[in-house]
């Protein structure tokens, strides 16, 4: 059992774990997730994630977190630190942290090694005629010119490159495999490329940094990786990724398995896109409660349980297919509903006053803090002659079967009383400001009169003790289901302008003070939310809409 104490969902990926087991190829598994540090992680890596992890803890085996730094350009320390804290946050500790650029040296000596052999080329064209020479689907590549360098020339120059006496893009090394092959990264790929640039961890060290696929397969082996878990999209890759580790001394031979990328709709994923919502001013930044990143989906209220219950219900397959976000959001109301503490909140107020209610008193009134789990406990609700109720609660000329409050009608506080409309006061405009009632002291839930039935039952929170508070209520990032579908628009013109809603004056119970930013509530009968980190800084809780009661898209889009 894992730490959710649910039972693994099996996939071909366990299946192949256990077979490998099982026949001894392996005692013992080890596995990786390898971000590059060029942006924070977003919901899709979580699935890598927590399959990678997963299967390590599931096996007794390993998980290194290893950061794929070969791009010095894009990536940073922050970003780095960014993603440690996220993976920790999902619940999951790495065996050991590495960095490609641990490797930059093997690295090297690994060319040289192909170099010797005469499987590695400096090649001496320009980018466009690289470009133009490698063919297409069904075209065949042409040989460059400079294949056929002795060994000699390619490793002075190898070095010569690796020394700086080079320009960016003046000579690539190249692996020298087919320029025939119908699969266009096996004709002759680039290993390394110069970039004179310093990099984040290595500093000036290197002129010389080393390609993706070159770096990644033998990092893998050099970590004793058994699976190497990867995207559909590197399913072409798989025979680069082997003919690197066939034709070099390899520590050992991982196997590369490929699974789909976990997608949802009404928002974007790649990182690219992502980083232009926060540059361009579109969010507030990656921590932005709308975003579909670790930190966003974290402010915004998901739990980490959520999640890691949300991909490990989605499942994990070789076919692409597109989430309804609406099932992450279902993911993350069953474990509020389950484990948020009760409150009430009242976002569009409307003052109701107890005529009948001595005036100047009060009394606290005990509430369940969840209705199914006594063991939670019990809240103390402050109730007076003055309440907020919600403005959509009381009706001047209700339909038939509207059961809130309405003139001469009755309704149940909840947690509370019995109430009766017996007056209400309008201001100039025609608009509702006051509204009179009486209530009826026996009816109060635990007393003998509590049994006594009306219809419907409201929230409320009383004047004197309630708070004022800022509510941020979120709605999908994007208003189309997929914002890339339409090639001839760009993806922002499909950005939701409702998708911040601020209500800067809702009334909470004096409870929500005592909460730190994190903290959950459910406002009943209004939704789940979540105290925001911006509350430490301000006068007033400030909470974010994690998800409503009910799906309220499912009807629309579906
Ligand atoms: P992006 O397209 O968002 O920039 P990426 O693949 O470039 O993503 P990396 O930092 O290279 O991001 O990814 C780290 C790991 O996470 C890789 O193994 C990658 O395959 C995996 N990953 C990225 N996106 C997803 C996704 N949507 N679903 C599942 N795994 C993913
Ligand atoms: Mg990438």
């Amino acid at each position: 059992m894992n730490k959710d104490q649910t039972p693994p969902v099996s996939n071909f990926i366990r299946n192949i774990v256990i077979n490998d087991l099982e026949s001894g190829k392996h005692d013992k598994i080890a596995t990786r997730f390898p971000p590059e540090p060029n942006g924070h992680l977003h919901i899709g890596h979580a699935k890598s994630i927590c399959l990678n992890f997963g299967l390590a803890a599931e096996f007794g085996g390993t998980t290194n977190l290893r950061f794929d730094d070969t791009n010095p350009l894009k990536e940073s320390e922050d970003f780095a630190q960014a993603i440690m804290n996220d993976v920790r946050w999902l619940g999951f500790e790495w065996n050991e942290l590495r960095h490609a650029s641990d490797y930059f040296q093997q690295l090297y000596e690994y060319a040289i090694y192909l170099i010797k052999n005469g499987k590695a080329y400096v090649d001496s064209q320009d980018a466009e005629a690289v470009r133009s020479s490698r063919g297409s689907f069904g075209v065949e590549g042409k040989e460059s010119p400079y294949r056929n360098r002795s060994v000699e020339e390619n490793l002075d120059l190898f070095e010569r490159m690796k020394n700086g006496e080079f320009a960016d893009g003046e000579h690539l090394l190249r692996a020298r495999i087919d320029m025939t092959s119908g699969n266009m990264h096996m004709r002759d790929p680039a290993i390394y490329r110069i970039r004179k640039v310093p990099h984040h961890r290595t500093g000036d060290k290197w002129n010389i940094y080393p390609m993706y696929d070159w770096a990644h397969g033998i990092s893998d082996a050099i970590e004793g990786i058994t699976h190497s878990i990867c995207t559909l999209e590197f399913e072409d890759h798989r025979p680069l990724y082997n003919w690197f580790l066939d034709n070099i001394p390899a520590p050992c031979h991982p196997r590369q398995i490929e699974f789909a990328r976990g997608n949802l709709d009404f928002t974007v994923m790649s990182k690219r896109k992502l980083r232009e919502l926060v540059e361009e001013g579109h969010v507030s930044g990656w921590d932005d409660p709308r975003m579909p990143t670790i930190a966003g989906l974290r402010r915004r209220g998901y739990t980490a349980k959520s999640i890691r219950t949300f991909w490990k219900e989605a499942g994990v397959a070789k076919a692409d297919s597109i989430i309804p976000v609406g099932v992450l959001e279902n993911a993350v109301r069953n474990d509020m509903n389950e484990n948020a503490p009760r409150a009430m909140a009242v976002l569009d107020p409307v003052k109701v006053i107890l005529t009948n209610y001595p005036e100047g008193e009060s009394e606290w009134l005990e509430a369940p803090l969840h209705p199914q789990k006594p063991e939670m406990g019990l809240r103390q609700v402050p109730m007076g002659r003055e309440l907020w109720i919600e403005r959509g609660d009381f009706m001047e000329e209700p339909p038939r079967k509207f059961f809130r409050l309405k003139p001469g009608g009755e309704v149940r506080l909840r947690n509370a009383f019995i109430i009766k409309c017996v007056d209400f006061v309008k201001d100039a405009e025609g608009k509702v400001v006051e509204i009179h009632c009486e209530y009826d002291p026996d009816s109060r839930s635990g007393l003998p009169g509590a049994a006594r039935k009306v219809k419907g039952t409201i929230h409320w929170v009383s004047v004197e003790h309630g708070l004022t508070a800022e509510v941020r209520m979120y709605d999908r990032l994007f208003n189309v289901p997929n914002p890339l579908a339409d090639k001839d628009r760009d993806y922002r013109e499909f950005l939701n302008p409702h998708s911040l809603d601020i209500v800067d004056n809702a009334i909470v119970e004096p409870v929500v003070s005592k909460g730190k930013p994190g903290d959950y509530f459910q406002f009943e009968r209004v939704g789940y939310f979540t105290i925001d980190e911006d509350s430490a800084n301000s006068d007033r809780p400030i909470l974010n809409r994690t998800v409503s009661l009910r799906d309220s898209w499912a009807k629309i889009n579906r």
